[in-house]
Formats: C-alpha cells, sequence, structure tokens
C-alpha cells in the first residue's frame, strides 16, 4: 500500500448511501471511483454526477479503500465473486451497515483491513447536510485491522462524508448491527409507521374526517420529532401544551405498555439470536414474495391516498420531493 494520507476509494453501489458518499468525499478532497454493473440502474446518474464508472471489479482492483455501498443481501456474493478476488493486498473493505461481517455473511481475507462507517441518517440527508457545512452523526468500528491503521482510515472516511468527527463514535460491528436493526423495526420504521397507522384507524372508525385524522396522526408528528431532534423531549414539553402535556403523561403508557416493552425485548431477542438474519435472508433467497407482499398493503392503506390528496396542496413539498428518490431508487435495485 502505498501512503493512507489520502486512500484511493472505490465506491461499489451509487444508491441512498452511496451517491452521497461518493459526492461528499469528492468535495473533501479524496479521489473517488464508482464500481456499478454495465447498464444498471444508476449508472447513468453517476455519470451525469461526473464520475467515472468502472465495473465492480476493475474499481475494487485499483483502490486502496472499497465501500462496499450496495444492498445488504446482494454483498455476500458481490465480496465472493467480485471483492475476494480482485481486491489489492492489504486494502481496506468499508461496510456502512455491520449485518454481513456481524451474521458471517462475508468472510473477510485476511489481509484486508475492514472497517464500518455508518452514518445515522438516509443518504439524502447525508448529502443536504453536508451541503450546508454541517454533519450527520455517524458510528465507526474496526474489524480486522491488518495496516495498524484501520481506525485512522475509518476516520478519514468519517470526516470526508461530513460526520463530523466530534459526533463520530466508535462502535463494534455487533453492537451497530444489533441496534441499527432495533432502531428501525422497533422505533423508527417499523414502530412509527404502525403507530401512526393505528391512530388514524381508531379515529376514522370512530366516524372522524380522514383529513382531519391524517393531520393529527401523521402531519403533525413531523413538528413533534424536530423538537425531539433540537433539543430532546424536555424542549418539546416547553412548546406543546398544559394539556398536551398532562394528556401524553397520562396517556402515552396507555400505547407503550408492559405488553409492547415485552415485544421490545421479543424484536431485541430475535436480532442477537440471528431468527431475524435468517429470516430475511431465506426471504431474499426465495424471491421476496412476503416482503413485497407487506410492503404493497402499506402502500395500498387508505391513509396513503388521503396523505397524497392533502400534500398536492403542500406547495412546499415538491422540491424536496423531487431532489431525492431514496424509495424508487431502493425499488429498483430489488427489481
Ligand atoms: P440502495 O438500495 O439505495 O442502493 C444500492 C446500489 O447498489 C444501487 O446503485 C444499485 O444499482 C446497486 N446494486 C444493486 N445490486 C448490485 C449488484 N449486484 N452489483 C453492483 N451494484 C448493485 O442501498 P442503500 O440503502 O444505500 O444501502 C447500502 C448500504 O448502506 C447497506 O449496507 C445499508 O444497510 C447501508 N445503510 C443504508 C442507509 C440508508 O438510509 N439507506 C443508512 C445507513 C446505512
Ligand atoms: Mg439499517
Amino acid at each position: 500500500m502505498t501512503s493512507h494520507q489520502s486512500p484511493r476509494i472505490s465506491i461499489i453501489g451509487y444508491g441512498s448511501q452511496g451517491r452521497a458518499h461518493a459526492l461528499n468525499l469528492r468535495d473533501s478532497g479524496f479521489a473517488v471511483t464508482i464500481g456499478l454493473r454495465p447498464g444498471g440502474p444508476t449508472e447513468i446518474k453517476a455519470i451525469a454526477d461526473g464520475f467515472t464508472v468502472k465495473s465492480p471489479a476493475l474499481a475494487a482492483r485499483d483502490a486502496e479503500l472499497v465501500a462496499v455501498l450496495v444492498p445488504d443481501m446482494v454483498q455476500p456474493q458481490l465480496y465472493r465473486d467480485v471483492l475476494e478476488p480482485n481486491m489489492a493486498k492489504g486494502a481496506c473493505l468499508l461496510f456502512a451497515h455491520g449485518f454481513n461481517v456481524h451474521y458471517a455473511q462475508v468472510h473477510p481475507r485476511a489481509d484486508l483491513d475492514v472497517v464500518l462507517v455508518a452514518p445515522k441518517g438516509p443518504g439524502a440527508l447525508v448529502r443536504r447536510e453536508y451541503e450546508i457545512g454541517r454533519g450527520v452523526p455517524s458510528v465507526y468500528a474496526v474489524h480486522q485491522d491488518v495496516s495498524g491503521k484501520a481506525e485512522q482510515l475509518a476516520l478519514q472516511y468519517c470526516a470526508g462524508i461530513g460526520g463530523a468527527r466530534q459526533n463520530a463514535i466508535r462502535t463494534s460491528f455487533k453492537e451497530e448491527t444489533e441496534t441499527d436493526l432495533f432502531g428501525e423495526q422497533a422505533v423508527l420504521c417499523g414502530g412509527a409507521t404502525k403507530l401512526v397507522q393505528a391512530g388514524w384507524e381508531t379515529l376514522v372508525a370512530a366516524g372522524y374526517q380522514p383529513e382531519v385524522a391524517y393531520y393529527e396522526c401523521l402531519h403533525e408528528l413531523k413538528l413533534i420529532v424536530d423538537l425531539f431532534y433540537e433539543g430532546g423531549i424536555t424542549r418539546m414539553h416547553e412548546f406543546i401544551s398544559e394539556t398536551a402535556q398532562y394528556g401524553a403523561l397520562t396517556r402515552g403508557e396507555y400505547v407503550i405498555d408492559d405488553h409492547t416493552r415485552a415485544q421490545m425485548r421479543k424484536i431485541l431477542a430475535e436480532i442477537q439470536d440471528g431468527s431475524f438474519a435468517r429470516q430475511w435472508i431465506a426471504e431474499y433467497q426465495n424471491g421476496n414474495a412476503n416482503y413485497k407482499a407487506l410492503k404493497q398493503a402499506d402502500l395500498e392503506h387508505p391513509i396513503e391516498a388521503v396523505g397524497k390528496r392533502l400534500r398536492a396542496n403542500m406547495k412546499w413539498l415538491s422540491a424536496t420531493a423531487q431532489a431525492s428518490t431514496p424509495a424508487s431508487q431502493a425499488e429498483q435495485a430489488m427489481a
């Protein structure tokens, strides 16, 4: 390996994280090449953004650091078929999620440094925050340190994507994987969507207007979450009425009760014992029928039609909706 002052980076995958990392790293002064399947769905985008695009094999061969930013379920085969035979001796293999290393779906070559840099936010936000001179907090970890510089490399990458050093927390592949899965399942994605849908359904079933229920149970959630983000639950209490506070303090526990807490422990146990990972891998390998059906049900939930109608009149939304299309990118990657 040459110097690690500014490693030549190849990014494999140009989706939600890939594009944001690539643009930020380039703006931070790194030499970045993109590795993509010729004719794949995001190739045009990477070329339009001015990057040199090579096949994943060629991109991997040249790089001192290879960032694996294709979907988690694609990574094991990509590693086996393309990265393992092509990566330079002593190079660094970087992941944005510990899933495949932690659950032993990828067994990195013994000569490679293996690190993790996981921004705690979606790709569009990683880019937007960088552009306005801020960053998304990140966690980083070292799985293999052959060069003695693995941590330094992870921190360089972390700073390059704008995960400001002062906010970077060192973790392990195990902790990142288990907490990330728990967060998205119990709270951020699974918990939040089911809470919103159930609240909306309750009001509509009781005869209230679906549009009013939409504002109450979905739209206003952003205002609350913005307060959490700025100043925690303390800040929410500073801004909501006394009536809202009293209701929240006495009724929140009706929803998040001992049963809910037991279910959260069950979610965590299935992550820790590997059963969630095995189920998801089997689902993917069997063609995702259940995943697709469950997702379709979410997309066809009646709250979606109501929201679409109401958001058509929220002129301020159209700019952001056009600027980022993470959902459609993810769908292309699945297809
Ligand atoms: P994505 O689905 O948005 O993008 C995947 C990219 O990989 C696309 O460019 C797609 O064309 C390409 N691709 C798909 N199959 C390929 C193949 N066989 N060979 C080469 N390229 C292929 O992915 P993402 O959501 O950015 O996830 C990438 C990694 O980042 C994952 O490990 C994920 O867990 C992690 N991560 C994602 C987020 C997020 O908000 N999306 C946040 C933190 C970490
Ligand atoms: Mg995740």
